[in-house]
């Protein structure tokens, strides 16, 4: 084993023992530890909600731009309580975790014992401070038929293109459920496009993602965002490097050197994150493909797309990120999940029993012809793995699975698509819901782009913003929700566009 590695398991066997409850653990020493400057000053988040649980993360950081969080090498205790009010006077579960410096002082509490289907408040205490209350909320009980679920779904924020007054808008819609479907941090420092300067040095290791994450996390509109609702969360490439896959990224070949950095990345993204221990990472690997039940009335799969890919093919021909269609484009052995997961993803489609089914994923998945004198296709994405979306389309069919949904991100451009072979009897429509506040394409380009491309039903990629799923036993209804200007601090949010998918029938209408 490697030195990185050993000290990674080393660091994650304390991050375990940190997160457990222990309450025969509590000690005089660990009760003085002093923290005089204000320790939450990252917010507080929830995650991953079941019928009795969910999972309460914070982190104890007085300096979150400094690469300790300006805390003690040592332990810390963190009282954690949850309520039926927001006053949290019925307090309904307590505990005490510890909270230790290998994992950078992040808390994770899987709390279980709860009700079905209702909403909850928490707060976590340390060393005589207390955090901010957050919101969240229970699944519904796997048997219930839950009337109606409200989600709002959002990717790409890089902190220096914008604000990020789309989780204004988002908290004021109340969803019950947020999902981000990647790019949650940038870790570049290009220096482009500088709306909000940021570290000047690109993040590479785990002090430099820890602290890359200490900003954006500091952020008042995206903590007010977490507390308002449970998440899920997906990655994209940005979180390690950009347009990475597997063990690669597109400046450095080293596979040994860049699966350092992934495990760094992975590190810092766990402790970020209201993740459950099963997602803890293991040197360079960490299990985030997972699917979550919401009563009969909804099943999302959730996908990894970046750890497991085939590495990129047809590099011969490679023109910018574009290639044209050579034969290994479409070899059925290339994969963009890999095969496992992909094992696991048509067992959980042969086996959902929900009404609606959303395939949560890091792109626009449905097929981009490029426009040129020879048509070429995007080498990152979907299209450098054919034959793996079309084994998805294929057992959405197969296993006759109800009303399949396809939500993404990525390409920073709102995006209606009808997916499969015939856009007039769509396999799934799938729904890219813009971007935070990474730039996107002008609506010049991407007029071409759709005339090349008839199954695509809207495009706009000048907007910042999010998207918001209404559903109920009768429909889907997907609202494009846009912010009027993402330069400013603090702008208004408007409703861009508006579909609706009819159960029972695929195809979207526009509203
Ligand atoms: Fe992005
Ligand atoms: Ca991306």
């Amino acid at each position: 084993m490697t030195e990185p590695s050993r000290r990674l398991l080393l660091a994650q066997a304390a991050a375990l023992a940190g997160a457990a409850l222990l309450p025969g653990a509590w000690t005089p020493a660990l009760a003085a530890t002093r923290i005089v400057a204000y320790p939450f000053t990252l917010g507080v988040a929830s995650g991953e909600p079941t019928p009795d649980g969910m999972v309460l993360w914070t982190r104890l950081a007085p300096k979150p731009l400094d690469s300790d969080g300006g805390m003690p090498p040592a332990p810390v205790a963190v009282t954690w309580e949850v309520g039926e009010d927001r006053g949290l006077k019925r307090i309904v579960a307590r505990g005490r975790v510890r909270a230790v410096p290998e994992a950078a002082h992040s808390v994770h509490v899987e709390v279980a014992g709860l009700k079905p289907g209702r909403e909850y408040f928490y707060r976590f205490t340390a060393a005589g401070h207390a955090s901010s209350t957050g919101r969240t909320r229970t699944a519904p009980a796997l048997a219930a038929r839950p009337e109606r679920l409200r989600l709002a779904y959002g990717s790409c924020q890089k902190y220096e293109a914008g604000y990020w007054s789309a989780y204004d808008a988002l908290v004021a819609d109340a969803p019950d459920l947020v999902l981000f479907l990647g790019d949650y941090i940038y870790e570049g420092a290009t220096g482009r496009n500088v709306v909000r300067p940021h570290q000047p040095v690109e993040a590479h290791d785990l002090a430099t993602y820890r602290t890359r994450y200490g900003l954006y996390k500091s952020d008042p509109k995206l903590q007010a965002a977490h507390a308002v609702a449970p998440w899920m969360v997906i990655w994209d490439d940005h979180e390690v490097d950009n347009d990475y896959g597997l063990d690669q990224d597109r400046t450095n070949p080293d596979p040994a050197g860049f699966l350092r950095r992934r495990a760094a990345a992975y590190q810092a993204y766990y402790e970020h994150m209201p993740l459950r221990r099963t997602a803890a990472p293991v040197g360079p690997d960490m299990l985030l493909y997972r699917a979550l039940n919401w009563g009969q009335l909804a099943q999302f799969q959730f996908t990894d797309t970046r750890q497991y890919r085939n590495r990129r093919t047809c590099l011969a021909l490679e023109d910018g990120k574009s290639i044209p269609d050579c034969p290994e484009r479409t070899d059925p052995a290339r994969s963009i999940l890999g095969m496992p997961q992909e094992a696991w993803l048509m067992k959980t489609l042969a086996s959902t029993t929900a009404q609606w089914n959303l395939l949560a994923q890091q792109y626009q998945m449905g097929e981009l012809k490029r426009p040129g004198p020879e048509v070429r296709y995007s080498n990152d994405g979907w299209d450098g793995y054919p034959a793996s979306r079309q084994r998805i389309v294929d057992q959405w069919a197969k296993a006759k699975v109800s009303n399949p949904v396809v939500l993404g991100g990525d390409i920073h451009v709102f995006i209606a698509d009808e997916l499969g072979a015939d856009p007039e009897r769509p396999a799934a429509s799938a729904f890219v819901g813009g971007s935070i506040s990474s730039l996107g394409a002008v609506n010049g380009d991407l007029k071409k782009l759709a005339d090349a491309n008839p199954h695509l039903r809207f495009t706009d990629g000048e907007k910042r913003g999010y998207g918001r799923v209404d559903l109920t036993a009768k429909g889907c209804d997907v609202t494009f929700r846009a912010v009027q200007n993402a330069l400013v601090e603090s702008s208004p949010a408007f409703d861009l566009a508006k579909f609706h998918v009819e159960a029972g029938r695929t195809g979207m209408h526009t509203v």
